[in-house]
């Protein structure tokens, strides 16, 4: 969808005005026109975040999925606040595999749900070192079958640590960018992660996918946040469908 005069003419009146919370579906913008809006918006995110990648702080590929499943509602600063202790203490899965609960429980408190975050990382270091001789699995289907790993997770750690570019990792910065930008059109909405990463891999080039996770939720953190986005400090502004649109809620 290309940005009318109509809207053109409220990005000037309305520089302070919420986009709106849901976008909704892209029904009239050809899919040729939003794959090109896709390629310009990925080049707009490479000049401002050229670097854009993980948050988490880590050292193996053990650590990048313990410290995803601790991410799991907290922020990544109160993750890297907690990993340097345990990773000191638990390095490997061979070390948080015997470890007691209890230990691992006092360590990441402040994460939020430490019981069941504690249980999947135990987990996970005991099924890697049942099943996969202490290595974490470089495939889909392996990641996904160990404790604490959905797709998400999975997605983090093919991109991330093994660079390759299975699918796109939708959190909650990501579920909103692609709808606000609309780049996806057949998700009902911005958790339904399912369908976003579906519209997501299908708009955007695969060599793409991992640097447009880690873009998309940079841009969320500095200027499209979820409460106040920076439309005015924005510079996908032209290619935003929400920019300065009022909000519906
Ligand atoms: S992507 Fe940019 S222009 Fe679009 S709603 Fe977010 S801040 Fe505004």
């Amino acid at each position: 969808m290309t940005v009318t005069k109509k809207t053109r003419k409220k990005t000037k009146t309305a520089p302070s005005a919420k986009p709106r919370a849901t976008a909704g579906p892209t029904t009239g913008e050809p899919p040729k026109d939003r794959q090109a809006r896709a390629l310009k918006i990925i080049r707009q995110l490479k000049k401002k975040y050229p670097e854009a990648e993980c948050a988490l702080h880590h050292n193996s590929a053990f650590e990048l999925a313990a410290a995803t499943i601790l991410s799991a509602q907290c922020t990544d600063d109160r993750v890297n606040m907690v990993t340097p202790t345990l990773f000191a203490k638990y390095p490997d899965p061979a070390s948080i595999a015997n470890a007691k609960p209890a230990d691992v429980e006092k360590l990441i408190k402040s994460t939020g749900f430490f019981r069941n975050k504690t249980k999947s990382i135990i987990g996970l270091g005991k099924a890697l070192m049942e099943k996969h001789g202490g290595e974490v699995p470089d495939t889909m289907d392996e990641l996904v079958a160990l404790p604490g790993i959905a797709r998400k997770t999975a997605n983090v750690i093919l991109g991330t640590w093994y660079k390759k570019n299975e699918g796109v990792v939708v959190d909650t910065h990501i579920g909103r960018l692609a709808h606000r930008l609309r780049l996806t059109w057949r998700s009902k909405d911005s958790k339904d992660a399912v369908k976003i990463e579906q519209d997501l891999m299908e708009v955007c080039p695969r060599k793409e996918w991992t640097y447009l996770g880690h873009a998309l939720i940079w841009h969320g953190r500095k200027v499209c946040s979820a409460r106040k986005p920076k439309c005015g400090d924005c510079n996908l502004v032209d290619l935003c469908p929400s920019a300065y649109v009022e909000s519906e809620a």
